[in-house]
């Protein structure tokens, strides 16, 4: 077993193995990055290094438009011509924008918060849940990333990301098993079933402990696995357990929401739920700091009821300006529907590859959120993490940046600009194809 961690072993999960994993997480780094290029521009979904040497995006998801949209471009430039900040009074650019996030909101989520980033978000969305329901206790998932500021980092226990998040975690925080159909506790068919029995078990004890719940907040689709889909039903069972506790549900759409799942504009739509508050960011701005949280009227109204609710950059006119045309872009050049037709067809071609090679376990995911998992052993899982550090490298020098992610980083994580070409999505599967060929 990779690092003496055997994948059957009921403490899979105990601290003892979790140090274990972040030992590998060090040893992939340190292989992963040797020599990383140093990029000086960008366009679409391509990259080029201070050698001219172009490479294909196909991690950020940041980049939702693809690098230096023309229409991003003039926006930016016109709109810092014309006012870059104000923190006294409205902007006619503030209004625009939450009106247009409302409009794509679920129904009954009709109050936005704008802030600089996916951490900030979350650490809001914390403090809106603890104000309204007057309660503390807070669930999350095993596996989660939510953010590195001091809320979003208690929720998170990703222990590649943020090997000091159990360290540091306060006792408002209870870690609950991510339903991995994969590395998970249960499998098959009933297993959302299973894990709602672990959870109603656990509650239960929480209960008994005089733990009132403010919120669960988890992402609607495990995007630290790799874009792993939680089984049919289980979302729903969750939410409906929190809220009989008298908890609001928070939904992490910060990488797998607006319209990245090609399919569904927000993760939780594939789940068929929906919650008290949405948190999101990176795509939303394509690389300008922007972050919301989408909320019910009566849980901002609470929050406003007890404290300021002023952020000094959060939602500037240049934020609005940037968010507003990245919607544009997103309707105008079709984005959603190329992530659900280029990356429907990409999944296609990578699960081919999957027939060819036995080292792919696995291609998780929807749109242009996908996850390739390398395994050792198809029967026994075991992770093949140094392998994919290695591929990584490998498909550096083809011109195309992937990077390992997931607990044991044997994922390779897919999830490029949403304006990326099939031309594109053929150059990166033909390049590993070849690169696991010549591994074989
Ligand atoms: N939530 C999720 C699901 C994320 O993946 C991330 C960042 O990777 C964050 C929150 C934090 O966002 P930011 O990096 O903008 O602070």
């Amino acid at each position: 077993p990779l690092f003496g961690i055997d994948l059957a072993a009921p403490e899979l999960l105990s601290g003892d193995v979790l140090e274990r994993r972040a030992a590998t997480f060090a040893e992939v780094q340190e292989h992963y990055y040797t020599e990383p290029p140093e990029i000086e521009r960008g366009w679409r979904e391509h990259l080029i290094d201070v050698h001219a040497q172009c490479y294909l995006d196909l991690v950020n998801n940041v980049a939702l438009a693809g690098h230096a949209h023309p229409r991003l471009v003039t926006a930016v430039s016109n709109q810092w011509s014309l006012l870059n900040t104000n923190s006294r009074f409205n902007y006619s650019a503030l209004p625009r924008f939450t009106e247009r996030l409302v409009a794509l909101a679920p129904d009954g989520l009709d109050t936005v918060f704008l802030v600089n980033s996916g951490s900030e978000a979350v650490d809001l969305a914390l403090r809106l849940a603890t104000t309204y329901t007057g309660n503390d206790g807070v669930l999350a998932f095993q596996e989660a990333y939510h953010g590195w500021t001091v809320g979003a980092d208690a929720v998170s226990s990703s222990i590649g990301d943020n090997p000091r998040a159990r360290e540091t975690r306060p006792d408002w925080v209870h870690v609950i098993d991510a339903p991995h159909p994969f590395r998970g506790t249960h499998r098959g068919a009933d297993s959302a079933a299973r894990y709602l029995e672990d959870l109603e078990a656990t509650l239960g004890a929480l209960d008994d402990a005089g733990t009132r719940l403010a919120a669960f907040i988890g992402e609607p689709v495990f995007g630290n696995a790799g874009g792993v889909l939680l089984p049919d039903g289980y979302l729903a069972g969750v939410f409906e357990k929190v809220r009989a506790r008298g908890g609001l549900t928070i939904s992490d759409e910060v990488q797998v929401g607006y319209g990245r799942l090609g399919e569904y504009f927000w993760g939780v739509d594939q789940q068929g739920v929906t919650p008290d508050i949405i948190t999101i960011a990176k795509g939303m701005g394509n690389g300008q700091p922007l972050g919301a949280v989408i909320t019910r009227r009566d849980i901002a109204e609470k929050f406003a009821e007890e404290g300021s609710l002023f952020s000094s950059a959060g939602g500037s006119p240049v934020s609005c300006i940037v968010g507003l045309t990245v919607l544009d872009i997103l309707h105008d050049e079709g984005l959603q529907e190329n992530a659900r037709t280029v990356g429907g067809d990409l999944k296609a071609k990578l699960l081919r590859l999957k027939g060819r090679h036995d080292i792919i376990g696995a291609v998780h995911g929807l749109g242009l959120y996908l996850g390739v998992e390398l395994v050792r052993d198809l029967d026994t899982l075991e992770p093949a993490s140094v392998e994919a550090s290695e591929i990584c490298e490998e498909l550096l020098r083809e011109g195309c940046i992937v990077q390992p992610t997931g607990d044991y980083k044997n994922v390779l994580k897919i999830k490029p600009p949403m304006n990326i070409t099939t031309e594109s999505v053929d150059f990166f599967v033909e390049a590993l194809d070849r690169v696991l060929s010549a591994r074989s």
